[in-house]
């Protein structure tokens, strides 16, 4: 068993809140075909929530589905970056080591990263949390073993955009730095061609009260997103094999913008929002 394995398993005065949260929250047993998922299941009979995971490229918009989709079914959304972007503003001791990490658009080591997830977990666990939608985790092969030896994730969803379009998204990505909104300045517009029907994202602009207070990601750079998406195909692509061979795999092509792809999404997943009033507006 290797350090990180061990890390996870070992260790229970440390990790058993959070162990025991990974057992509790994340263990439920439902079904990973859609088939079966046939009513919109948000909780099992023992009222434990549904446990998701997102995988996708940078600028697909994983944290903004993944959002929506926690608040709907009322479980956390838990996103590694965000927790590692925590980190990073905290100027603990780790936030040094991971500017010079995430500014060039590397991956965290795994031990850092289960280290700030157990956190989340242990954290999660003392508000009695139930299950959760993981968006930017797992991410390497590693992972996701070490995460199937803890819990059983219900479904993944993977969720696709074609790449000339990922680009113009990131580079088009806005952070409102006061009240942290997610917006995205960019208008993409790419001709069809081979029988491709025309491709429109149209931007998510924000409120007036948001939009002298925007802010870009460091790593939202041309060079750092062409690395990341680099990465992603490198370490993380195979993590889609490792979920479709267990048949737990969701692919999704998002078909343009949120009021385009935000009733698909419910749609493939069975769900319905009754309150959904941000897609128009969108
Ligand atoms: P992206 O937009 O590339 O999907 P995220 O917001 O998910 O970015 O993550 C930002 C950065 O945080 C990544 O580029 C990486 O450095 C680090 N990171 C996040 N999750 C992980 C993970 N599971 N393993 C390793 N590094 C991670």
């Amino acid at each position: 068993m290797d350090a990180v394995s061990r890390l996870w398993r070992g260790c229970a005065a440390v990790w058993s809140p959070a162990r025991m949260w990974l057992s509790l929250a994340m263990g439920a047993r439902f079904s990973t075909s859609l088939a079966r998922l046939g009513s919109p299941m948000t909780r099992d009979p023992d009222g434990r929530g549904v446990h998701w995971v997102f995988l996708g490229c940078p600028g697909v918009g994983k944290g903004t589905y993944a959002s929506r989709l926690s608040q709907l079914l009322g479980v956390p959304h838990i996103s590694t970056g965000d927790l590692v972007r925590e980190e990073l503003a905290s100027s603990g001791p780790l936030a040094q080591q991971l500017a010079g990490i995430v500014n060039h658009g590397q991956l965290v080591s795994d031990e850092i990263i289960m280290s700030l997830l157990i956190k989340r977990l242990e954290h999660g666990a003392t508000k009695a949390e139930s299950g959760s939608i993981l968006d930017g985790f797992p991410r390497t092969i590693r992972q996701a073993e070490i995460l199937e030896g803890v819990t059983e994730i219900d479904l993944v969803i993977n969720l696709k955009l074609r790449e000339d379009a990922l680009l113009a998204k990131c580079l088009g990505r806005r952070i409102c730095s006061h009240c942290g909104g997610n917006y995205n300045v960019a208008s993409v517009n790419i001709k069809g061609e081979n029988g491709r029907p025309d491709f429109i994202m149209a931007p998510l602009l924000p409120p007036a009260d948001c939009a002298s207070k925007l802010v870009t990601r460091v790593d939202d750079t041309e060079e750092v997103v062409k690395e990341r998406l680099r990465i992603y195909n490198e370490m993380s692509k195979p993590v889609e094999e490792f979920y479709r061979a267990r048949g737990k795999l969701l692919e999704f092509d998002l078909p343009g913008g949120i009021p385009e792809s935000w009733p698909k999404l419910l749609q493939a997943l069975n769900l319905v929002d009754h309150d959904d009033k941000q897609s128009a507006s969108a």
